[in-house]
C-alpha cells in the first residue's frame, strides 16, 4: 500500500462504512412502490443476477456489477431515477452437486450463502434496491416460474416427447447442448454420453425466425448479435425426395414395409440444391427411421454393431468436424432424382436426426467432409461445378468450394451455380421431387431435469385425461424436502421416491393421478427474474401491469459473452411468448444490451485448479472498495476486459490519496476563478468522461481524471475550489464513497447521488487548443499562461511581459534575450 500517502487521513475503511451507514439509514438506493409509480424518468439498469456459490462473490461477478453501477450511478447523476436490483439465482445443479459435495442439504446451504453473499454485495458499493430482490428458490417467485410454463403449455409451446438427449453420467443428468463443451460436461468434464428419454421441450425453434428478424433493431453488442444470429442458423434451401431403389431390397422386411403409408423415399434438406447432379450417395443419421428399411440382410449385422456404438456417444463429439470420418454402407440404394441414377446408401454418426432431416445427399466433389468420406470408402466423386465451363472433367484433388458454373448438371450446365439454385429446385418441384425450405439450426429448448433443486414442473398426469397443468390457483407446486435429494442412474428424478408428495388426485376428474417428478431446467428461472424486480411487491400476479408499462423493457443491462446463447436468447423467447400470450406489452426484454469483457490474471485464465482466483474480499479490506472498483475498471476497455496484477493497485491507490490530499483539507483551497489553461483543461476532462463513461471507456475516463488531477497539483502549487470541485463528480460513479465524503467536506448537505450534480461543460471551452506556457525569469518559473496553441514568440513574448507576475520580475528591465521552445517554455533573460 502507498504507506506514505496513508500518513495524509485518508481512511477507506472508514468513510466506505461510514457512507454505507448513510446510504442505508437514508435509502438513498431504495425505491418504494410509490416512488418506482411515481419516477418521473424511469431508467431500468439492469445486470445478471448472481449464482450465489458457497465461495462466495467472485471477481468476474464484481467486474461486471462495478460496471454496471458505474452506467447506472451516472444515469442518475444526469438526473434519471435509476432502479438498479439485484437477486440471486440459487436454483440448478451447480448449488445441488455443492450440497452432495459437502454433505449438507441445499434447503439449508442456499440461504446461508445468501447471506454472504448479500454481506459480500453490500460492501462493494454498488447502489442495490434492496426493497425489490428476487430469490429464484423462494416459493413466492417460483410459483410464478411454473405459472410460465403452464402458460406456455396451454398455448401449445410445452409439449413432453421422446428425443435423444445428452447424458451426464456423473451429474446424472439431461444437459441442453449448450452445456456440453467439446464432448464433456460443462459442470464437471465428464465426457457425455447419449440417452433416448422423455422430456419436456419449450418450442423455441416456432420463434426462430422472430427471434432473428428482432435482431435487427434491438441495440446490442455486435459480437452477440452475431452469436445469436449463428445459434439459430437460418438456411434457405431444398427438401429433395430420393426414391429408394426397391430391386435391391429384397427381403420379408421389405415386403411389411410396403404397407407403410408414407412414399418409399428419403427426404434430405439441403442448402446446395445446385449441386443435385453431384450427389453421388447418400448418408442416414444411425437414428433414421428408414435405415432397417434400407439395410439388406448380409449388411444387417454390421449396420446394428455400428448404430449401438453411434448410440454410446454424445452430441457433440458426434459434430466434431476434425474427427475422423466413419460409416457402414446398408446395402440399400436410392435414386438421384436428378440424374436418375442409383447411389448407395450408407449410415454414419457425423450426420445427426436433430439437423434438417436426418439425412444428407453426399456432394463429394464439393462438400469436404463428403470428399473425406468418399476417399475413405472409394466412393465416386463428380465435379458439377467447374471455373470455367471449359474444363468439366478436371480432377478434383480436394472439395471445390469455390464459385463458379455448373457441369454434368444436364440441362443446367454452363448456368452460373447460385443463379442456378431456384431453376433447379422448381424444375424438381414441377415433378414432386422437392419443396424449397428454410431450415434454422435452433432446436427445441429441453426444459426438464431429472434432478432435485428446482421448482416442480406443475403437470398432472392421470390415465383418464392425459397431462393436466396444476390449476394456477394450486400454485406453486412446493419443492417437497427429500432427505435423499441424490440423483442415481435410472434418469427418474428423485422427487419420484416421494410417493407422499407425487400421488395426488386429477385436477380434472378427481380420479388418481400423479405429479410430473422432473423438476425444471435453471435458464427458465433466469429467463423471467427481470420482469419481475419492478413488481416484488405484487403477490396475486406475476406482474403490477402499470409498473411493468412504466420501467420495461430493461434500459440497459450488462452482462457476459458466455449467455449468449442461452440466457440471452431463453429470455428473448420467453418475453415473446408472454407477449403472445396477452401479458406483456412488449416482445423484447433488453433495449441495450452489452457485453463486458473478461478478466484474466498475470497473463493467465483464472481457474481453482491453476489457484489465480482473485477473491474479491481480501482485496476490498486491503485498499477499499473505491480503490478496487477503479482498478477494476481501469484495466482495460471494460467491454474487452484486462489482465488484474495485484501490483497494479498501486496506481489507483496513489490517485485517490492525492485526491484526498488535494480536496479534503477544503479550508486551504484557494479561491481564485478558474480560468486560462486550467479551465480549458477541466472543460475538456468533463467532456471526455463524460463521452467516456456513456460509451463504457471506463478505463479512459479514470485516465483522463488523473491526468486531470496532475495538472492541478503541478509544481506542488495551492489548488482552487473551482478547479478541484467539479472533479468530485467526476469521480463519484467510480469512486462513490470517497466522493460523497469529500463533497460533504466542500459544504454540499445532499448526496451526490440524490439530485443532479454530474457537471456540464462548455463546449468552446473544452475543444479549445489552448497550451500551458510556462513563463521563466531568468531560468526561473515566475508564471503558466494559457496560449492558443502555436502561438508565435513574438506574441508570447508580449503576452508575458504583460503579465503581472512576470512584471513584478522583470521590473522594468530591458529584455536581452529570449530562449522560446514552441508550445511549451518562453524564458526571458534580464538585467
Ligand atoms: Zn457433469
Ligand atoms: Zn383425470
Amino acid at each position: 500500500m502507498d504507506r506514505e500517502a496513508g500518513q495524509n487521513g485518508y481512511d477507506a475503511a472508514e468513510i466506505e462504512r461510514k457512507w454505507q451507514t448513510i446510504w442505508e439509514e437514508r435509502g438513498t438506493n431504495l425505491f418504494s412502490d410509490d416512488d418506482l409509480r411515481t419516477a418521473e424518468r424511469p431508467y431500468y439498469n439492469l445486470m445478471m443476477f448472481p449464482y450465489p456459490s458457497a465461495e462466495g462473490l467472485h471477481v468476474g461477478n464484481m467486474y461486471a456489477f462495478t460496471g454496471a453501477d458505474i452506467h447506472g450511478r451516472w444515469r442518475r447523476m444526469r438526473g434519471d431515477d435509476v432502479f438498479e436490483p439485484i437477486g440471486f439465482d440459487a436454483f440448478g445443479i451447480h448449488s445441488e452437486n455443492f450440497a452432495l459435495k459437502v454433505g449438507v442439504h441445499p434447503m439449508e446451504l442456499i440461504p446461508r450463502n445468501i447471506a454472504n453473499f448479500t454481506r459480500q454485495l453490500r460492501r462493494i458499493g454498488v447502489m442495490y434496491d434492496w426493497n425489490h430482490t428476487v430469490d429464484t428458490t423462494d416459493p413466492g417467485y417460483y410459483r410464478w416460474t411454473q405459472w410460465i410454463f403452464v402458460q406456455l403449455f396451454r398455448s401449445g409451446l410445452a409439449e413432453k416427447r421422446e428425443a435423444p438427449v445428452n447424458w451426464c453420467p456423473s451429474c446424472k443428468t439431461v444437459l441442453a447442448n449448450e452445456q456440453v463443451i467439446a464432448g464433456a460436461c460443462e459442470r464437471c468434464g465428464t465426457p457425455v454420453e447419449q440417452r433416448l428419454l422423455s422430456q419436456w421441450f419449450f418450442r423455441i425453434t416456432e420463434y426462430a425466425q422472430r427471434l432473428l428478424d428482432n435482431l435487427a433493431w434491438i441495440d446490442w453488442s455486435d459480437t452477440t448479435k452475431r452469436a445469436q444470429d449463428n445459434w439459430i442458423g437460418r438456411s434457405e434451401g431444398a427438401d429433395i425426395h430420393f426414391p429408394i431403389a426397391r430391386r435391391r431390397v429384397a427381403d420379408d422386411r421389405h415386403e411389411a414395409a410396403e404397407v407403410h403409408e408414407e412414399p418409399h423415399r428419403i427426404t434430405v434438406f439441403t442448402t446446395r440444391p445446385d449441386t443435385i447432379f453431384g450427389a453421388t450417395f447418400m448418408v442416414l443419421a444411425p437414428e433414421h427411421p428408414r435405415v432397417d428399411e434400407v439395410t439388406t440382410d448380409d449388411r444387417r449385422a454390421e449396420v446394428e454393431a455400428y448404430r449401438s456404438a453411434a448410440a454410446a456417444m454424445d452430441l457433440v463429439s458426434r459434430k466434431k468436424a476434425d474427427k475422423q470420418k466413419s460409416g457402414v454402407f446398408t446395402g440399400g440404394y436410392c435414386v438421384n432424382p436428378a440424374t436418375g441414377r442409383e447411389i448407395p446408401i450408407w449410415i454414419a454418426d457425423y450426420v445427426l436426426m436433430e439437423y434438417g432431416t436426418g439425412a444428407i445427399m453426399a456432394v463429394p466433389g464439393h462438400d469436404e467432409r463428403d470428399f473425406e468420406f468418399a476417399t475413405r470408402f472409394g466412393l465416386p466423386i463428380t465435379r458439377v461445378i467447374a471455373e470455367s465451363a471449359a474444363a468439366p472433367d478436371a480432377p478434383l484433388e480436394q472439395a471445390y468450394a469455390g464459385p463458379g458454373v455448373l457441369v454434368n448438371s444436364g440441362e443446367f450446365d454452363g448456368t452460373e451455380a447460385t443463379a442456378a439454385v431456384a431453376s433447379i429446385v422448381d424444375w424438381l418441384e414441377s415433378r414432386n421431387l422437392a419443396v424449397a425450405r428454410t431450415n434454422y439450426r435452433l432446436h427445441d429448448w429441453c426444459i426438464s431435469r431429472q434432478r432435485y433443486w428446482g421448482p416442480p414442473i406443475p403437470i398432472i398426469y392421470c390415465d383418464a385425461c392425459g397431462a393436466v397443468p396444476v390449476p394456477e390457483s394450486d400454485l406453486p407446486v412446493l419443492l417437497p424436502y427429500a432427505p435423499d435429494f441424490r440423483p442415481d442412474e435410472s434418469g427418474i428424478s428423485p422427487l419420484a421416491r416421494v410417493e407422499s408428495w407425487y400421488r395426488v388426485p386429477c385436477p380434472a376428474c378427481g380420479g388418481d393421478a400423479r405429479r410430473e417428478t422432473d423438476v425444471s431446467d435453471t435458464f427458465l428461472d433466469s429467463a423471467w427474474y427481470f420482469l419481475r424486480y419492478p413488481s416484488t411487491g405484487t403477490n396475486d400476479a406475476l406482474l403490477d401491469s402499470a409498473l411493468t408499462a412504466k420501467w420495461l423493457p430493461v434500459d440497459m443491462y450488462i452482462g457476459g459473452e458466455e449467455h449468449a446463447v442461452l440466457h440471452l436468447l431463453y429470455s428473448r423467447f420467453i418475453t415473446m411468448a408472454l407477449h403472445d400470450a396477452g401479458v406483456l406489452p412488449f416482445e423484447e426484454p433488453y433495449t441495450r444490451f452489452r457485453k463486458h469483457g473478461l478478466l484474466i490474471k498475470d497473463g493467465a485464465k483464472m481457474s481453482k485448479s491453476r489457484g489465480n482466483v482473485v477473491i474479491p474480499d481480501a482485496y476490498i479490506e486491503e485498499w477499499g472498495a473505491d480503490c478496487f472498483r477503479m482498478y477494476l475498471m481501469f484495466l482495460g476497455p471494460y467491454q474487452e476486459g484486462g489482465d488484474f496484477r495485484d501490483e497494479g493497485l498501486q496506481g489507483v491507490s496513489r490517485f485517490l490519496y492525492r485526491l484526498w490530499e488535494t480536496a479534503a483539507p477544503v479550508d486551504r483551497l484557494g479561491s481564485a476563478a478558474l480560468t486560462g489553461y486550467l479551465e480549458q483543461r477541466l472543460h475538456a476532462t468533463i467532456r471526455k468522461v463524460t463521452e467516456d463513461i456513456e460509451s463504457l471507456h471506463y478505463n479512459t475516463a479514470i485516465a483522463a481524471l488523473m491526468e486531470y488531477l496532475n495538472v492541478v497539483r503541478e509544481g506542488g502549487r495551492v489548488a482552487n475550489r473551482a478547479e478541484v470541485e467539479p472533479l468530485v463528480p467526476l469521480v463519484a460513479p467510480f469512486a462513490p464513497h470517497i466522493a460523497e465524503e469529500l463533497w460533504q467536506r466542500l459544504g454540499h448537505p445532499t448526496s451526490l447521488f440524490s439530485s443532479p450534480s454530474w457537471p456540464a461543460f462548455d463546449p468552446e471551452k473544452a475543444t479549445a487548443d489552448v497550451v500551458e506556457l510556462v513563463v521563466q525569469v531568468n531560468g526561473r518559473v515566475r508564471s503558466r499562461m494559457a496560449v492558443p496553441r502555436g502561438t508565435s514568440e513574438d506574441q508570447a513574448r508580449t503576452a508575458a511581459i504583460a503579465d503581472e507576475n512576470v512584471a513584478r520580475y522583470t521590473d522594468g528591465a530591458s529584455v536581452r534575450k529570449v530562449v522560446f521552445v514552441p508550445d511549451r517554455l518562453i524564458n526571458l533573460v534580464v538585467g
